[in-house]
């Protein structure tokens, strides 16, 4: 048994998946430690992130970027999981100048606060959304003993917490328990931003909406597919 194998036959064992081991298990992240593959894996990445900048320069054109000398203008400040599995370009086919967007395990609100509020605040956009997805390691984490785990991931894994609590859990059915926490997470991070926000809410200049990004088809409305659960701090 490899290293990353026996990390998740360990964290199965002990009934406890860990946010790093549960990533790894959801994701296939490099979870194994092997200083000499994560260099080379590292230099390869370098060298695709030199290759793909360039060919996305070429491809876009000189005006394209002059258009953007003046500043920023987006329509959308969104928070959504840092997983990489969930990109922007599901939501936006052009999200430059178009997507405020703030990353962060398990899309909470109150772990990058002043950057939603310039967001909100400074560039006046009209909508804010959360997003949460489908098979959620930051969500899956905070159902289960994170107490071991990183102090600073533990304070992000906190705010995540009251919705992990509000969720009603069926006894064997771990799977339908992750899906509806991931939805009372993006209930729970739009009643923070709501709070926060209540006075531009209440004057119409913004809008929340929380959703589900759907990358399993686990909501069976389709693989990708986002799914609004929230709008304005009420369930849809
Ligand atoms: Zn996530």
């Amino acid at each position: 048994m490899d290293k990353r194998s026996f990390l998740k036959f360990t964290a199965l064992a002990s009934g406890s998946l860990l946010l790093t081991n549960s990533a790894q298990a959801s994701s296939g992240g490099h979870g194994a430690p092997n200083v000499q593959e994560l260099q080379a894996l590292a230099q390869k990445m370098i060298a695709d992130v030199i290759a793909q900048n360039d060919y996305y320069v070429k491809k876009q054109g000189e005006d394209f970027f002059e258009k953007m000398k003046e500043g920023q203008q987006p329509r959308a400040t969104v928070i959504g999981c840092s997983d990489s599995r969930f990109q922007g370009d599901s939501l936006d086919a052009k999200s430059e100048n178009d997507l405020f967007f703030i990353r962060n395990i398990g899309n909470q609100f109150s772990s990058n606060m002043g950057s939603v509020e310039y967001g909100v605040r400074h560039l006046n956009t009209p909508l804010l959304m959360i997003i949460g997805h489908t098979r959620c390691g930051a969500v899956k984490a905070a159902m289960n003993d994170y107490s071991n785990l990183e102090s600073n991931i533990i304070n992000e894994l906190d705010s995540i917490l009251p919705a992990i609590r509000k969720t009603e859990m069926v006894a064997g059915n771990n799977e339908l328990n992750w899906l509806n926490a991931v939805i009372s997470n993006v209930h729970q991070q739009v009643f923070y931003a709501q709070k926060e926000f209540a006075h531009e809410v209440e004057s119409g200049k913004l809008t929340i909406i929380g959703a589900v990004y759907d990358l399993a088809n686990d909501i069976k409305h389709g693989h990708g597919r986002l799914k609004v659960v929230n709008l304005n701090g009420k369930p849809v």
